[in-house]
């Protein structure tokens, strides 16, 4: 015998399991736009449900409880009602504020940057524990001071892992053969990672990279944050890990990311030998 458990008059129900009206999560906002007079729509990061895009109604208002919390690069709690389209918010907590982040203008560039790409990786509605983690990791260490463009790199890096998509650094994709000091290396996206000289390039999307450059693109692979964060390189080895990355990122997720533009627009230009 089976006994039916009461829903509450609260509750909703799917395929026999009751879902509470309301449920609460850590979330961190990648992108909002207003809506009608006083409301926003807000696209969140959350571990175990993915993207949301959710209602913050009258947050325009100054009055407004929840107001001032729902931007980006905050980590929140907040707790959601659902709705028939949209679900709402009810309630916002702020966990971590990260403030110092907005403090430069290239770390808050490149946190947009960073949630552009996780917005991309992840789909609505479905577990994204690693991405959410690695842009909570991200914004803390621009939060911390961290150049921007190592926390990037370090971003892009992850995410290829979180997207069972991580370059092939030690081996040439196409012969397979373990490659040496002594070998010219191309960075081939499309056939994901590094092809060794026996080859014709390939036509579409490659560049030669260095040796230096390779090895710097392992250490995104195997060092810990804080050995990269104290890593000295010369600045040509940075820029060639960048293009290098971007291109992959770019290939990974099928598209150029906008807010690069704003990255590159924000930045000083480096001093000739400097
Ligand atoms: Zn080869």
């Amino acid at each position: 015998m089976t006994f039916r458990r009461r829903t509450a008059p609260t509750s909703d129900t799917l395929a026999g399991v009751p879902r509470p009206r309301t449920y609460k999560t850590r979330a961190i906002v990648l992108a909002h736009f207003d809506l009608g007079e006083a409301d926003r729509i807000v696209t969140l990061l959350t571990p175990a449900d993915g993207k949301i895009r959710a209602v913050a109604k009258g947050v325009r208002r100054p009055r407004s409880r929840i107001g001032g919390s729902v931007e980006p690069f905050a980590e929140l709690d907040v707790v959601l009602a659902r709705g028939r389209n949209l679900d709402v918010i009810t309630q916002v907590g702020v966990a971590h504020a990260w403030l110092r982040l907005r403090d430069r203008l290239e770390s808050t560039a490149t946190a947009w940057y960073l949630g552009e790409l996780s917005d991309r990786a992840v789909e609505e509605r479905a577990g994204a524990h690693p991405v959410y983690g690695l842009l909570r990791r991200a914004c803390q260490l621009l939060d911390d001071g961290m150049a921007p463009g190592r926390v990037a790199r370090w971003f892009e890096s992850g995410l290829a892992d979180a997207l069972g998509v991580r370059p092939e650094l030690d081996r040439c994709v196409e012969c397979a053969r373990t490659l040496e000091e002594t070998d010219g290396f191309r960075w081939v996206p499309v056939l994901g990672g590094v092809l060794c000289d026996d080859h014709p390039p390939p036509p579409a999307e490659s560049m030669r990279i260095s040796l230096d450059a390779l090895k710097l693109l392992r250490a995104y692979r195997r060092f810990d944050v804080e050995a990269l964060a104290a890593l000295r390189v010369p600045p040509p080895v940075e820029a060639e890990v960048e293009s290098a990355m971007r291109r992959y990122t770019r290939h990974a997720l099928e598209r150029e990311a906008r807010s690069l533009g704003f990255v590159d627009e924000v930045r000083r230009p480096p001093r000739p030998g400097g």
